[in-house]
């Protein structure tokens, strides 16, 4: 992981994003909010301080939609495709990982295994919820 920019965006191109340095996490949110954003079984998920994302094009395409206020999930209104989640209280911007250039994806923990419907056999620690020093319960789950 080393300091070059990465790209990244939407399907259609419409938006393109811009990262810099090194992600704060990496990680695997089997979160049912995630899931039905994504229609996929697991989020490879990448965090980073939210000051290295920028948007460089196509901000004006960009709809937003917060279930909660903890996330507020940016898409393109043009192909629909996932773009990035801002997360204003942990100060992080998660972006889709399979949508980073150069990114080489390194999880190093799973999120909300308690709720998963994809069993992933990789010897990292999984949370039922939420580590504690994220506000979470800390509880493990077996794989
Ligand atoms: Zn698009
Ligand atoms: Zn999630």
């Amino acid at each position: 992981m080393g300091d070059q920019n990465r790209e990244a965006g939407c399907l259609c191109g419409a938006v393109r994003i811009e990262i810099s340095g090194a992600p704060a996490v990496m990680a695997y949110c089997h979160c049912e909010s995630c899931r039905a954003w994504l229609g996929a079984p697991v989020h490879a998920a990448s965090l980073w301080p939210t000051p290295n994302v920028t948007v460089v094009e196509g901000e004006d395409r960009l709809g937003v939609f917060k279930r909660t206020e903890a996330s507020h999930r940016h898409f393109c209104t043009t192909c629909g495709a996932p773009v990035l989640i801002r997360h204003p209280t942990l100060g992080l911007t998660d972006v889709p990982a399979g949508s980073i250039s150069k990114l080489s994806f390194e999880p190093t923990v799973h999120v909300h295994y308690g709720t998963k419907v994809l069993s992933i056999r990789d010897g990292l620690p999984k949370f039922k919820d939420f580590p504690a020093d994220f506000g979470g319960s800390g509880d493990t789950l077996p794989e």
